[in-house]
């Protein structure tokens, strides 16, 4: 074979960049094994579908697709604006939240620069970190989570940015509002601080924080949130970024230009006003939060405390596991890219979803309890 001259030109921090693994896809699936029926609980994707508001919005649409999107996205930033009481020059819009912490990374870090964050943080973060060939600093977790004092103890002075996701993906783990009001006030002020917080609208009542109001104590904080998980829109690709004005200017000036398509910047706009279809999707994720944990716990297995849409639980060997799983037509998601061997993620599903994730996996373990009785 010809030689490829250019790879060896290629940098090393590119060249050995283990991409990100995402969730099987149900086609490749049905294609692979033939099966049929196959449910997908890999993703955390939100399992109402996407709210009816949205779906409203983009069968609307029709000349527009012909256009370019708004490169501004002011329909969308009004929208938002409006719903955090923040001004417009406050918000970056994504095509995903992956594109805002890419963003970000692009933004502040490269080579002789470092970015912190957690073990079992969001395999996004050192992906973004190598890839503009800075380096990455990666904290411990304490009891899977986040140890923020232990993150801002490794801040190094080559440290532009720290990395939160709260609640962390994939352990589901997450911060109290107050103890990271109290780790902001100790990190320097030249590290921007992301707080990635693609699953906040599942927090309980006394769990919620509100960082927005933080915004103007802090210049250096920027929080992301994705129309991703609660709000069902996955395969639209949006998501924001909210943080101080100039902040918000530089990563705009290296975004692309019309980042968010058309259907995206319709469909986030009419989504987030939907409080019904928000409330049955926390109320289902809730309700299936207490089966799953009954479940696991009937079947002897410990998962982590969870505060997103997902849980994860340790089965022993995590991709055996995930095989036996396949086979019976449910994907979820194995941990071993991440450290964590022993453990799966899944996606808290219908009822419907959940109950059969349960069977498979009772029949996975072999576990000699008869499925029926298994609470299910
Ligand atoms: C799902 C997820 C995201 C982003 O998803 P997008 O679809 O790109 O908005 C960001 N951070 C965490 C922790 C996630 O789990």
């Amino acid at each position: 074979m010809k030689e490829l001259s250019y790879c060896d030109l290629v940098a090393d921090h590119v060249r050995h960049l283990a991409p990100y693994q995402p969730g099987k896809p149900m086609a490749e699936l049905e294609r692979e094994l033939g099966l049929t029926s196959i449910i997908k609980l890999a993703s955390n994707e939100n399992p109402l579908g996407p709210s009816p508001h949205a779906l409203e919005a983009i069968a609307a649409l029709k000349g527009e697709l012909a256009l370019y999107p708004d490169g501004n996205g002011f329909e969308l930033k009004n929208a938002l604006s409006a719903h955090y009481a923040l001004d417009l020059d406050h918000f970056v819009l994504g095509n995903g939240s992956n594109d805002i912490l890419d963003l970000v990374a692009r933004t502040f870090l490269g080579p002789g620069t470092s970015a912190v964050y957690a073990q079992y943080g969001f395999a996004v973060y050192p992906i973004a970190t190598q890839t503009m060939g800075a380096r990455g600093i990666e904290v411990p977790a304490l009891q899977f989570g986040h140890d923020l004092p232990a993150m801002i103890r490794a801040i190094a002075p080559d440290t532009r940015v720290l990395f939160i996701a709260n609640p962390n993906n994939p352990t589901g783990t997450f911060l109290p509002g107050d103890d990271l009001r109290a780790g902001l006030r100790q990190i320097p002020s030249e590290v921007v601080v992301v707080l990635d917080e693609a699953y906040t609208e599942y927090l309980s009542e006394d769990q919620c924080y509100d960082p927005v109001a933080w915004l103007d104590e802090f210049p250096n904080l920027l929080i992301c949130r994705t129309f991703s998980k609660a709000y069902g829109l996955a395969g639209l690709r949006v998501g924001f970024g909210m943080g101080h004005p100039q902040l918000i200017a530089l990563l705009n000036r290296i975004r692309q230009p019309f980042n968010v398509s058309v259907p995206g910047l319709r469909a986030a706009s009419a989504a987030l006003g939907d409080r019904e279809f928000l409330e049955r999707t926390r109320a289902l994720n809730a309700q299936g939060r207490r089966f799953l944990e009954t479940a696991f716990d009937s079947l002897g297995l410990s998962c982590l405390p969870s505060f997103g849409n997902f849980m994860t639980v340790a089965v022993g060997q995590g991709r055996k596991i995930y095989d036996q799983l396949l086979r019976q037509g449910v994907i979820v998601r194995p941990l071993d890219a991440y450290g964590l061997p022993h453990h799966l993620r899944v996606s808290i599903g219908t009822q419907s979803e959940n109950r059969r994730f349960v069977e498979a996996l009772a029949q996975s373990l072999a576990v000699r309890t008869p499925v029926s009785a298994v609470v299910v």
